[in-house]
Parts: C-alpha cells; structure tokens; sequence
C-alpha cells in the first residue's frame, strides 16, 4: 500500500468515526425502545445504562454491526454475550441503586457488568474461563470503568471477603442455587439467577433475603450457557 493511500485511508476513517459512532448511539436507541421498552421494563437507570454502554465494544470486531441484534452472541470459549432483553430483565429485578456493592457470577465480556457499572459504585465478578475474565479486565480498564472487580475464579463460593452483597447477578445456568451465594446476599438482598440443566427448561429465579428467610420466584424460562465448575473447561 503506497503512503498516498494509507494517508488518505486514515483521512476517511478520521471524517468517518462521528458518522460511525452516531450511528451505533442510534443503535443502541432503537435497541432500548424495540427490545426492552416494547416488552414492558419501565425501570429508568435500567433503560439509561443500556442507551450508554457501548455493546458493540464488547463483541468481536467482525460482529460489531451484530452487536444490537435482538440476540446473544458468540464471544469465544463456548460463551456467549445475553440478549440485551435478557441483560436488562435481569437489572431490572435486581433494582440496583447508588451505592449498592453488586456480585456478578459469570464476567463473559464484561458487559453485564458494565451496566451495572453505571447504576451503582461498586460491581464484582467473578469469571472462571482465565481468558475471557483477563481480556474483560483490560477491555473494562480502557473504556474507563473503574468500580468494577474481576476476578479470575470459581464463582460458586462468591466472594466471602467482600460480602455483604446488596444484590448477586448469576449469568450461567446452575443446577442449584450455590448455598454460598445465598450467605453472601445481605437481608433485604436480591439474587437473580438461571436454574435448570443444560439440556432442559431453565428458568430464570429470583431469590430474596427477607427476615432471614429465602423466598424464590420463577420470572420466565431462559437459556443460558451452564454454570461450570472445573478451574478452566479447556485444560
Ligand atoms: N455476563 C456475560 C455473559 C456471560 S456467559 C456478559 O455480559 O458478557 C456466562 C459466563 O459464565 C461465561 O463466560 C462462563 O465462562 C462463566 N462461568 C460459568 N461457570 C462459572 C463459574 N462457576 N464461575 C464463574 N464464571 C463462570
């Protein structure tokens, strides 16, 4: 490629970036009003992190024009980013609100995360493939969230250390709702969790702490990638 051409290249991608990244804003509006609206989330901070955060920079460059498709998608590992329907009805039963200290099971690519980033100070999460929980870090890191943890692990134990958690978000489908995780959610805390076996109905369970009894509910029946227990599936 002659220098001429690359110039000219990067003059192009330089004129063109506004018109890209005003597109992706509309995106993202039109996700928020067709998927989530349309379907019946009214709650606000939910509706204005999900306007923000920039999905398409959570995704593989060559899904970035997928990336506000009514659908999960592929992240590597097996894995895959939720429907942002998904994303949103799960921040939506939780409430999350200002200085709230939020665990999520399951970093993936850090998006759920970073949404509940922009609701709350402080998010945790815990991710056990080491890959995708180190690339979420840096990704994170450079888009400018700082109150979010990732740490590599095994999310069933969640994260004694750091409990109380005002609210727990598990995004792996587990046959039973891990015992720690339960101890961990402060009285009056909300959990929304994925229960079910991978290969039959799951159903998306929301568990609440109140005068130290656990009262669980079935919201609807959801597909999620399983709740893995090994250290690294791969090795
Ligand atoms: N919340 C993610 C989607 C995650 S998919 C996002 O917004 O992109 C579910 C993730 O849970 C996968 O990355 C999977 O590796 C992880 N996972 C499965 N079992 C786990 C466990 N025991 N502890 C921590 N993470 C787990």
């Amino acid at each position: 490629m002659s220098i001429l051409s690359r110039i000219t290249g990067f003059i192009l991608l330089f004129l063109m970036w506004p018109v890209m990244s005003q597109d992706y804003a509309r995106m993202r509006n039109n996700m928020v009003r067709d998927q989530i609206i349309s379907r019946g989330i009214t709650h606000r901070s939910t509706l204005q992190a999900m306007r923000k955060v920039e999905r398409h920079l959570f995704v593989d460059k060559f899904l970035r024009s997928r990336a506000y498709d009514d659908n999960p998608l592929p992240i590597g590992y097996g894995q895959t980013i939720s429907q942002p329907f998904i994303v949103a009805y799960m921040t939506s039963l939780i409430d999350p609100r200002a200085g709230d200290k939020i665990l999520e099971i399951g970093t993936g690519s850090g998006y759920q995360a970073a949404v509940l980033a922009h609701i709350t100070d402080s998010v945790y999460t815990i991710e056990i493939v080491k890959e995708l929980g180190e690339s979420a870090a840096k990704r994170l890191k450079d888009l400018g969230y700082n109150n979010i943890q990732v740490i590599i692990g095994d999310g069933y134990y969640g994260l004694p250390d750091q409990s109380p958690f005002d609210a727990i978000v598990v995004t792996a489908a587990a046959e039973h709702i891990p015992p720690p995780l339960i101890e961990q959610l402060r009285e009056g805390g909300k959990m929304i969790i994925p229960v079910g076996s991978q290969f039959m109905v799951q159903n998306l369970v929301l568990v609440e702490k109140k005068k130290g009894r656990i009262i669980t509910r079935n919201m609807m029946p959801v597909r999620f990638v399983p709740f893995t227990r090994k250290e690294n599936p791969k090795d």
